[in-house]
């Protein structure tokens, strides 16, 4: 199968792999859509610790195509997507219940194979099903939204919220809807480009600036 694999900090590729293997307690997953990460960029510099060679990719979604002999709950063709974080659930943080925090922590896309690729192995447990009729792109969305999710429900966003979003990437613009969904009356973006005040005034912020002009704070 074809992947791009950082061979090592600086240096990508794509090139032909052999399959992956899937564990008993694991997904073949052919992937339809993946997320390119401002992590990914990350890893590319080496200013984000992981291990190379690697396959990058942590926001995918696909089909599954082959279950091992232990996986339950999932079927050949379910469409799904993953939880890129795979938690210990030995150390003193996972018993805190703090799995975020991991201190084994061992994340699909940096310490193991990824989603740009043809095939990915995932374990049963990071797995979620979606709904087949779910657009693979949208799937492909769902861990940078569960980021902004928490980021939201952390920020305490309620009705008649005054929100200021930092950034108009894909993190900011998501953060714009989620925070119109939470019932935020006043929603202010702020980023450089045009293209993407223009994005986010479309899906919901209520004022965007250009954070190069002199009179932010006003
Ligand atoms: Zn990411
Ligand atoms: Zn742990």
């Amino acid at each position: 199968m074809k992947a791009v694999r950082l061979e090592a900090v600086g240096g990508i590729t794509l090139r032909d792999v052999d399959m992956p293997d899937i564990g008993a307690d694991e997904l073949l997953v052919r992937i339809e859509a993946c997320g390119v990460c401002g992590t990914d960029r990350h890893l590319f510099h080496g200013e984000f610790p992981c291990t190379p060679p690697v396959t990058p990719g942590h926001e995918f979604s696909g089909l599954v195509e082959a279950i091992g002999k232990s996986v339950s709950g999932f079927a050949i063709g379910d469409r799904v997507t993953g939880d890129p974080n795979i938690a210990c659930g030995r150390c003193a943080r996972c018993h805190a219940g703090q799995v975020n925090l991991c201190s084994n922590l061992r994340a699909i896309g940096i310490h193991r194979d990824g989603g740009f690729a043809e095939y990915l192995a995932l374990p049963q447990k990071q797995a979620f099903v979606l709904p087949a009729g779910l657009d693979p792109m949208h799937g492909a969305f769902c861990e940078p939204l569960g980021c902004c999710l928490h980021g939201v429900d952390l920020a305490g966003i309620k009705p008649g919220s005054s929100v200021v979003v930092l950034g108009g990437g894909v993190i900011g613009l998501l953060t714009v809807q989620l925070a119109r969904l939470a019932g935020a009356t006043t929603i202010i973006l702020s980023t450089r480009q045009a293209s993407r005040r223009a994005l986010a005034e479309d899906l919901g912020a209520t004022m965007t600036i250009d954070p190069t002009t002199p009179d932010v704070i006003d």
